[in-house]
């Protein structure tokens, strides 16, 4: 019996992982629970999963329902000291954007283990989160949930003692895939919101049709496997069912397959290294007539190279194109900006800000602050 933490519980990510707590009642209880506004949603899920701790984070809790009296409730400025004071093994971090970040570093120094689906945390984190992950004696101490990561890490249990020569990071090449350049740029919300193969938060499917979401991801990657951005390579399956692969130095290569749907990593960072019944079926194989693969265009979806250029550039520069990131994709959420501008945006505030220290938290913290105020100042909100 495990206890899990869930920050962003109202989430797709949260909702999904607390079907897989449902499904395996005798293996897993809630130790907490987070929302940052529906906090209905809250109530309910707190009463459902009877949870001993709960934290509203961006809105006041108001009147608490008599029948909660058994939950201890935070107040909105309060998640990480939930997480150091509540009483689970595990903290499943999926929150959106750098939020997620100081929770994840609050549960790594009480020596909780982090279940990270949020790559904005190692986006921004990096080598301090690293850093505080080493491995334990019950084993690690930080496991991937975003999809991609965890099939990297299925397939590197296979690998022995061999080294990865390279990872071939997967990509649907999301809505705008086959579009031109110029069509790119003046993409409607409707349409960067329709995503051809996964159901996600709008965030994270604004950042699929830009490729950020790759771009996130690379980073994510270059931090949990220690491995170079040249190492790294974005390859196009518009499938969704080869979710990542691992290559070596004799030429074979590893892939982990399954339909898309989140429960698998989500339940696999649960129950690692055993597997249970997660609810989704293997891939019907007769019914997929093709897996098909092309190259990642850095051309029509700049958010590839500036990837590549920012972990190379060092120091806080993707710490700074997250944050860029973050304020482009709030304003075309709310239709203040065009699709194209969010492009614009990152490489500007990465030219206007240079590189910038990251040799702690408030580093990070300081970077994101000053990205933020960039991107804003250029896109005049
Ligand atoms: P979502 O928008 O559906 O849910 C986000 C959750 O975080 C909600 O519970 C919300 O209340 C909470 N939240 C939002 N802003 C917050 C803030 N500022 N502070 C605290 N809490 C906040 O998003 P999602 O699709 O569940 O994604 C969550 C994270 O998981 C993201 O970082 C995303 O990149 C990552 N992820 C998601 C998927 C997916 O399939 N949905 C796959 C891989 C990775
Ligand atoms: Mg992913």
């Amino acid at each position: 019996m495990r206890s899990i933490a869930i920050l962003g519980a109202t989430g797709s990510i949260g909702r999904q992982t607390l079907d897989e707590v449902s499904r395996h009642p005798d293996r897993f209880r809630v130790a907490a629970l987070s929302a940052h506004t529906n906090r209905e949603a809250l109530f309910e899920a707190v009463r459902a999963f009877r949870s001993p701790a709960a934290c509203l984070t961006g809105a006041d809790l108001g009147e608490i329902p008599k029948d909660l009296s058994f939950c201890q409730f935070y107040a909105r400025d309060e998640l990480e000291k939930m997480v150091r004071e509540c009483e689970a093994d595990d903290v499943l971090d999926a929150i959106v954007g750098i939020a997620g970040l100081g929770a994840a570093w609050a549960a790594r120094q009480a020596g909780k283990r982090l279940l990270l689906a949020i790559k904005e945390t190692l986006v921004t984190g990096g080598r301090l989160i690293m850093d505080a992950c080493g491995p334990n004696e019950d084993g690690p101490t930080l496991l991937p949930v975003d999809s991609e990561h965890s099939a990297i890490f299925q397939c590197l249990q296979a690998a022995g003692p061999n080294k990865v020569k390279t990872i071939f990071l997967t990509a649907s090449g999301g809505p705008f895939r086959t579009w031109s350049r110029e069509r790119i740029q003046k993409a409607t919300l409707e349409e960067a919101l329709r995503h051809p193969t996964w159901s996600m938060g709008a965030k994270i499917t604004v950042d699929s049709a830009s490729m950020f979401n790759k771009a996130l991801e690379i980073i994510e990657a270059r931090w949990l496997f220690d491995v170079t951005p040249e190492q790294i390579q974005a390859v196009v399956h518009p499938q969704s069912i080869v979710h990542s692969m691992i290559g070596f130095e004799d030429g074979a290569v590893l892939a982990q397959l399954g339909v898309p749907d989140m429960r698998v990593p989500i339940l696999y960072a649960m129950t690692y290294p055993e597997r249970l019944e997660s609810g989704v079926p293997a891939p019907d194989f007769a019914a997929l007539s093709s897996l098909t693969f092309e190259p990642g265009d850095p051309e029509r979806f700049p958010a590839l190279r500036l990837a590549y250029e920012t972990l190379n550039a060092g120091g806080a520069s993707c710490c700074v194109l997250n944050g860029a990131n973050e304020v482009a994709v709030a304003a075309f959420l709310k239709g203040l900006i065009p699709f194209g501008s969010i492009y614009a945006c990152v490489e500007e505030t990465l030219n206007r800000l240079g590189v910038l220290p990251a040799e702690e938290i408030a580093d990070i913290y300081e970077a994101d602050r000053l990205a933020r105020r960039a991107a804003r100042d250029y896109l005049k909100l």
